[in-house]
């Protein structure tokens, strides 16, 4: 997840953090302290020039103050690039709290971590992410509006992962139509690792297309489960890798494209939900390009998230987030094309999509 060249990076300069922020392209980097609560915090805004920078609070143990640095400048600015290539009036931004989410996180810290939130005027708005509850993000909330992802039940948009799931859904059926010239799915064979919240989601949207589904989990119980209530069959561990598959869909954990299974997978698709699936994005994404498998960008088609707590701020109902969802497929062919007539990789020409209209706005 961090990488150590980042860390080290950060320790050998003489003015580190600025100069960090300017390669990154970075506009705010706030350190939060309090000594009441114990909170530390780092708050980035990557960019602001497409509207707030929105994206998710991650309370997590960190080895040192710099791994969290860096994982907060990583992440956010990965959020700069999603909210822009959805098309979405959103920056970049992002929140780490430095700590063991199970053992040191109190209310007090919450709220006192939602003043400093509610310090930045809305510049920042935020959400649950890794190590978070929905209990903690109304501690927050007492003290800043600057919230989203709420509850139903409170008049908030509620668990993203089924419009995650719909949006990855788009992103494969986008694909399916580049690489075999129609967007039928049923028959495929389609391997899904991960089924939680948004893999079962995914599942769904296959089983009713009339796919062939494999699951994959390390939850037996959840294996189980999804395997009844869709007829999925069940491939556990590594095996995963090597069975025959038209798409492979990785909605578990980051970095499963990599030298060792890409020696292994046997598919034409790669399509799933997971952030950060290219161990190495540029290695990795051209590997993919001269194996001739179509990728479809993460952070492009995962985006529905983004889009169902955007919706929240502007108000859309159900409909018109499913419809924004949607377009998911429009831009993946996109950037299909894209890709193969710049001779780039898929995700290169996705960023390249995403920082143009970042550029345009900021000259407009
Ligand atoms: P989740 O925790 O509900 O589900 C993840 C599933 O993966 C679990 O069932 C877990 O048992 C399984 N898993 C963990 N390690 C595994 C392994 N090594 N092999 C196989 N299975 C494994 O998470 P989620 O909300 O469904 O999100 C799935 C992925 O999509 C994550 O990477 C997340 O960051 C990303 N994502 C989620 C959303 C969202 O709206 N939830 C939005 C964007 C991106």
């Amino acid at each position: 997840m961090i990488k150590v060249n980042d860390v080290q990076d950060v320790q050998s300069s003489d003015n580190p953090i600025i100069r960090k922020m300017s390669e990154m392209g970075h506009e705010q980097v706030v350190f939060c302290q309090d000594q009441k609560t114990g909170l530390k915090a780092i708050i980035a805004i990557h960019s602001t020039a497409l509207g707030p920078a929105l994206g998710g609070t991650r309370m997590w143990k960190y080895n040192n103050e710099l791994e969290a640095l860096n994982d907060v400048l990583r992440l956010s600015r990965g959020m700069t690039f999603k909210a822009s290539i959805s098309g979405l009036d959103l920056g970049g931004g992002k929140a780490v709290i430095i700590g063991d989410a199970k053992t040191e996180k109190t209310d007090d810290l919450m709220r006192r971590f939602g003043k400093f939130v509610e310090t930045l005027s809305g510049n920042y708005i935020t959400a649950e992410d890794v190590g978070m509850t929905t209990h903690d993000m109304e501690m927050i909330r007492e003290e800043t509006k600057h919230v989203t992802g709420i509850p139903q039940s409170m008049g908030g948009s509620g668990d993203p992962s089924p419009v995650t799931a719909y949006g990855v859904y788009m992103g494969m059926k986008a694909s399916a139509m580049y690489k075999w010239g129609s967007d039928d799915l049923k028959g495929k064979k389609i391997a899904v690792q991960g089924i939680g919240n948004v893999g079962e989601n995914l599942v769904k949207y296959l089983s009713e297309e009339g796919s062939v589904i494999y699951i994959n989990d390390i939850s037996k119980e959840q294996l189980n489960k999804v395997a009844a209530k869709y007829g999925a069959t069940i491939v556990e561990g590594d095996a995963i890798y090597d069975i025959d598959m038209d798409i492979y869909a990785p909605c578990a954990l980051g970095a499963s494209v990599n030298d060792y299974t890409l020696s292994r997978l046997n598919c034409e698709i790669i399509a799933g939900a997971a952030n950060n699936q290219l161990a190495d994005e540029v290695k990795h994404g051209q590997m993919l390009m001269d194996m001739g498998i179509i990728y479809a960008p993460d952070f492009l088609i995962n985006a529905g998230g983004l889009i169902s707590v955007y919706s929240e701020i502007k108000g859309y109902d159900q409909k018109e987030t499913l419809a924004k969802t949607k377009e998911i497929y429009n831009t993946t062919l996109d950037i299909l094309r894209k890709s193969e007539l710049e001779g780039i990789t898929s995700h290169e020409a996705a960023k390249q999509i995403a920082q143009t209209r970042i550029e345009q706005s900021l000259s407009n």
